[in-house]
């Protein structure tokens, strides 16, 4: 985007002064400058990653994952057990993401509520909000009729064993459905927010730095005085030397779970709960093989979903059921295969069919989900261990997911162990049942990073208060996925925007 106020690169030292500084650009950051602006307040955004649009989304794994992906698309936990995927971009995940849209079931409100004292986040409070982001955002259902083969997977085998499935809803306009979603959408379509709510806020008087990374908040008599951010290279991410002093009356924290509570930690706010109870949807993969071709990289990444399995009953962890999109480089990663194993696999790429389950996390007694750390050099590090209830979660998870790929007429399932367990017929689901589950046994991955910044009154977990400011330094807000106090069991993108098209009222009426 060229405008005078858009900032593609730092080329001075900076200070400057505005009502509101909002750090990153994604679901959150986007949607809350867009409001703050719009109320007449002066905003300033800050974004580490590029400000790159559809001439550069080149339909390219490599490229795509380089330069629009937290750590070039090799973000994981600490001891490489759960690949993490996470957008860096103007326009944050949502540049990345697959277009699944859902708003939060009222049941995780209502735990919420019982839980943790969150006050206010009713549906009935939500829903004009929704209803806003959804106009804005072109959220309708994708017709059943456009599901591609991949989908059509999950949706034939689920019908056929009597699971419940259905079409879902994307944020799309005259989508062409090339299936690029995760690589930026090539022609426009996907409503990411580098091209609805990033216009919006500057259209309204915003300003964007983009390639800057806010290192540190700076305090004063315990009120956040400014943001310390350092201009990086878009290409290597480092810095660049020069830097950027943001002074603000209000700061809002919108980079994303682990990156925000980085951040607060990076800056010495650190009362013994940020970081925690971050939680991952953590996800397990079954790929299958159909005697027609499937092409699972053409066509909307998702456009069915399975929440057959969401409630399991007492002590159980939930998990839903979607589909990946299966490209070369995606596919290739998640499978533990390597050599001639390896070529095997991927030579029957066109004919391989993948499903994903996305477990639950963060409902059962106990399960605080991972942990956000800095190490001495202040960078991120993320620690996920896999407790007993999640192991159960992906045994069945892969037997299901199995059961439903051979229903809908798969020839050979294959699952993602170091050692795969092959299924040809249900007799063989047995094996499945009997593999070994768990960190470093097979393929573990996240795209849906939620908390670590936990809302709510409970002054024991929660980071910050019900209406999203910080507990201890009354200018500070958390505005993005790290103040979800549980997972929301469906994908969290909406959710995200509603939350942050509502927090615009907050942090407005706290100002002004
Ligand atoms: C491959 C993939 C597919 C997905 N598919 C879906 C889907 O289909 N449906 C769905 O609902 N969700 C999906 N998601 C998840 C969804 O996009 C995210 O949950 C959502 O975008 C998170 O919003 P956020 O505001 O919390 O963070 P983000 O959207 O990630 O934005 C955070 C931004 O902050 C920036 N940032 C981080 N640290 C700093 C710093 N220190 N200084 C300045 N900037 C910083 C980051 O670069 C980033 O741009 C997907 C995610 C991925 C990766």
């Amino acid at each position: 985007m060229n405008h005078p106020r858009v900032h593609h690169r730092l080329e001075a030292d900076l200070e400057i002064e505005r009502d509101v500084c909002v750090i990153g650009s994604g679901a959150g950051g986007a949607v809350i400058a867009a409001g703050l602006a719009r109320k007449g307040l002066s905003v300033v955004l800050l974004e580490e990653g590029a400000y790159r649009t559809r001439s550069e989304f080149r339909m390219d794994e490599g490229e795509a994952y380089r330069t629009l992906y937290q750590d070039r698309g090799l973000r994981s936990t600490s001891d490489l057990a759960i690949t993490i995927l996470q957008g860096k971009a103007v326009g944050g995940s949502t540049v990345i993401n697959w277009t699944t849209c859902f708003r939060v079931p009222d049941g995780v409100l209502a735990h919420w509520a019982r839980e943790f004292g969150v006050r206010g986040w009713t549906p009935e409070a939500l829903a004009p909000h929704f209803e806003a982001v959804e106009q804005r955002l072109s959220i309708a259902e994708w017709p059943e009729a456009l599901a591609n083969a991949n989908n059509r997977v999950l949706l034939d085998g689920c019908r056929r064993l009597g699971y419940s499935v259905g079409p879902l809803r994307r944020n799309v306009r005259r989508c062409a459905n090339t299936g690029y979603c995760g690589m930026g959408c090539p022609v426009d379509a996907k409503q990411a927010m580098h091209l609805t709510y990033v216009p919006d806020a500057i259209e309204s008087g915003a300003e964007l730095f983009a390639c800057v990374r806010a290192q540190r908040i700076e305090m004063a008599q315990g009120r956040a005085r400014s943001v310390l951010g350092l201009a990086v290279d878009p290409e290597s991410g480092r810095p660049t030397g020069r830097q950027i002093r943001v002074r603000a009356r209000a700061l809002v924290l919108s980079a994303g779970a682990l990156n925000t509570p980085a951040l607060l930690l990076r800056s010495g706010l650190d009362d013994g709960k940020v970081g925690r109870r971050t939680f991952l949807h953590p996800t397990v993969a079954m790929a299958a093989f159909f005697d027609h071709p499937i092409h699972g990289y053409y066509g909307a990444p998702q456009s069915i979903v399975s929440h057959h399995f969401a409630d399991r009953g007492e002590g159980r962890m939930g998990f839903f059921l979607e589909t990946p999109p299966v490209h070369p480089m995606l596919a290739a990663t998640a499978s533990p295969a390597f050599g001639a194993s390896q070529f095997e696999v991927m030579s029957r790429l066109s004919h391989m069919q993948a499903l994903i389950a996305l477990a639950i996390d963060g409902f059962l007694p106990g399960d605080e989900g991972g942990r956000v750390t800095i190490d001495r050099e202040g960078r991120m590090r993320f620690s996920y261990p896999i407790r007993k209830p999640l192991e159960e979660a992906f045994r069945a998870a892969s037997v299901e997911m199995a059961r439903i790929q051979l229903a809908a007429g798969a020839v050979e399932v294959r699952s993602l162990h170091l050692d795969p367990v092959i299924v040809r017929s249900e007799r063989d689901l047995e094996r499945l049942e009997r593999a070994p589950y768990g960190a470093h046994r097979h393929s573990i991955f996240s795209a849906h990073q939620m908390g670590g910044c936990p809302m709510g009154e409970d002054d024991e977990v929660c980071v910050v208060d019900s209406e999203l400011r910080h507990r201890r330094v009354e200018n500070l807000y958390v505005v993005d996925g790290s103040v979800f106090p549980t997972s929301l069991g469906v994908n969290p993108s909406e959710t995200i925007y509603a939350l942050a098209h509502r927090a615009a009222d907050f942090v407005a009426l706290a100002i002004q």
